[in-house]
């Protein structure tokens, strides 16, 4: 536990289930009040928002499009409104659509794109203004992925935005350091939550994915929440501008584990 998150405000976007979810728990763990953001899950944000109070936190739930100026103004207010300030912003929510890319549509990589990359831009852009008008040493985290760094054939969305996501990171972080505002990204590898739930339940395609990864198992949601604790905390004080892999050492180029190459 980080004892200076304690009553600290943080915007969770797309915390109705998977990773988002257990970072609202943890936060809860933490003494936070949490805006706990879904996008139609309003059961599994309900669901979410007891488990903070439940662990001694605060929580409200609240429906927004992350994609849309809108919608990040209103996490904005809620926040606000509910808790009086803003801390930290979490721009979780994410979603993947496969297709060969001769065959992707351009409907299919404006949503991805809209909500993995844009909706980050949007979420940063809101929580930077609060901050800056503030004089705010405010915290920014956004979900990356390892797909930032490794390509991801089929999924070109997908990698095309998480890649966008780690210079948007980079760019902001070095933008808005003198300000003494700390912006991260956290890069998962396979982690078992809904967005996976139809690969893994494949025997053939879970042994395979866990064979890409050194460490030889699936990731959970709770240790990707341990790394976003971290980052919101006074702990990694002199950290920004990174992504914190968190992937059981998927980025190591495992095809070569057995010293082949
Ligand atoms: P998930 O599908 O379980 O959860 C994604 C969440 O985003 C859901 O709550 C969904 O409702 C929300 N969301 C989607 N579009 C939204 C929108 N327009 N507005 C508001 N909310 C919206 O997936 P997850 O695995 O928990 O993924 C969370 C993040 O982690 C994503 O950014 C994802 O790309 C990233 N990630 C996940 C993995 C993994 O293996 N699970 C690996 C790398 C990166």
């Amino acid at each position: 536990m980080y004892t200076d998150l304690n009553g600290k405000v943080a915007v969770i976007t797309g915390g109705s289930k998977g990773i988002g979810k257990a970072i609202a728990k943890r936060f809860g763990q933490e003494k936070m009040a949490v805006v706990v953001n879904y996008n139609s899950d309003s059961k599994g944000a309900q669901e979410a928002a007891e488990q903070v109070i439940a662990n001694g936190g605060q929580a409200v739930t609240v429906q927004a499009d992350v994609a849309t100026e809108a919608g990040n103004q209103l996490l904005l207010q809620t926040a606000l409104d509910h808790f009086g300030t803003l801390d930290i912003w979490v721009n979780n929510a994410g979603m993947e659509i496969q297709a060969p890319t001769h065959e992707l549509t351009l409907e299919a990589w404006n949503k991805v794109v809209t909500i993995d990359q844009t909706g980050v831009f949007l979420g940063a852009k809101t929580a930077l203004a609060y901050f800056k008008a503030q004089h705010k040493k405010g915290n920014i985290i956004n979900m990356s992925s390892v797909h930032e760094q490794i390509p991801w054939p089929t999924f070109a969305s997908y990698a095309a935005a998480k890649g966008g996501v780690k210079l948007l990171t980079q760019t902001i972080a070095m933008e808005y350091a003198k300000d003494g505002i700390r912006v991260n990204a956290i890069g998962p590898g396979a982690i078992n939550t809904p967005i996976n739930a139809e690969k893994f339940a494949d025997q053939a395609q879970y042994d395979q994915t866990v064979s890409m990864v050194p460490m030889n198992r699936i990731g959970t949601p709770e240790e990707v929440a341990a790394g976003a604790a971290w980052l919101a905390s006074e702990e990694s004080s002199y950290v920004t501008g990174i992504t914190l892999f968190i992937d059981g050492g998927m980025t190591l180029y495992p095809a070569f584990k057995d010293g082949q190459g």
